[in-house]
């Protein structure tokens, strides 16, 4: 067999980012379902094999951890055995936060894959860059952008629909300063 060239390899990974991201996409769908800022992940195993999938569940869960690159962290570190999950990949459909990019340096991730740009909390590119921190032992490659368009859209019209008059009040109230201190 023809060994592929660079060019086939890169054009095989993005093809392989895109199908990835499509179902981190239908995760964060999930999550606006739900309720929930629609954010969905997924954890890939070097055999290409999804290992863990979750979404932002924070609200269900009341748990401030409970984003969505977490919850698939946890289900691929239990499902491989493992706390680190060297080779691994994780595709989400936000710029990860520091929480999120400190759980991945400690699973040691090989690469992280995202969609849309986060400029009030992106922890890789955005705000900090910590994929690639000079005093950071572990660094793990970072795809961006990928399907970004599509996942900065859900995003938006979840927070539009949730701005909107007409919508029950639960969760604006829960949004509000004033509200449960
Ligand atoms: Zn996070």
């Amino acid at each position: 067999m023809k060994k592929p060239t660079p060019e086939e390899l890169a054009a095989l990974q993005a093809q392989d980012d895109l199908a990835h991201m499509q179902a981190a996409i239908e995760l964060a769908r999930g999550a606006a379902l739900a309720g929930e800022v629609p954010v969905g992940a997924l954890v890939v195993g070097p055999q290409g094999d999804v290992l863990g999938r979750g979404y932002n569940r924070t609200r269900l869960d009341v748990d401030p951890s409970a984003h969505a690159e977490i919850v698939a962290l946890r289900e691929a570190a239990w499902r491989v055995g493992n706390h680190r999950l060297g080779g691994c990949v994780l595709y989400v459909t936000l710029e990860p936060c520091a929480m999120c990019a400190g759980a991945i340096i400690q699973a040691r991730l090989a690469a992280v894959v995202y969609g849309a740009d986060d400029p009030k909390a992106g922890a890789l590119r955005s705000v900090l860059q910590l994929a690639a921190h000079p005093q950071l032992n572990h660094r793990f490659a970072v795809r961006a952008g990928v399907a970004g368009a599509a996942c900065a859209t859900l995003l938006r019209e979840f927070f539009q629909q949730r701005r909107s008059p007409d919508r029950a009040a639960p969760l604006a109230d829960l949004e509000s300063p004033e509200a449960g201190e």
